[in-house]
């Protein structure tokens, strides 16, 4: 790869072996973090973009019921899959804490996903 000024390079290896690399654009703001701080902010944005919210719950049983009980979600496919299955439902652990979730076990959005 050919040396590239516009941007700054960090890579970083914790004890366990693990390597953080990091290539962020060069401005007044950047160059004002340690290589620590770029490999921490990476990490957290990493964290926070692979950890959506995702409860996982077993499918409500018997499920015609439950369809009878809940209410449909917003109008619109799924974001996630494109259904038209989003419904809002609660966690049986949390049933005051109501969410549109996906229906389609087959799409990640649904709590009874089965991969
Ligand atoms: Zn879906």
């Amino acid at each position: 790869m050919a040396e590239n000024d516009d941007y700054r390079t960090v890579i970083r290896e914790d004890e366990d072996g693990t390597r953080h690399i990091a290539i962020v654009r060069r401005d007044p703001e950047t160059d004002q973090l340690t290589d620590d701080q770029i490999i921490t902010d990476l990490q957290e944005w990493r964290a926070k973009r692979e950890q959506p919210e995702r409860e996982r719950w077993p499918m409500p049983r018997p499920f015609g019921e439950w369809l009878m009980a809940t209410k449909p979600g917003p109008k619109g496919p799924c974001p996630e899959c494109g259904c038209y299955g989003l419904r809002r439902g609660a966690n049986p652990a949390h049933p005051d804490d109501e969410k549109v979730i996906c229906t389609n076990s087959n799409c990640e959005a649904c709590p009874w996903y089965s991969g």
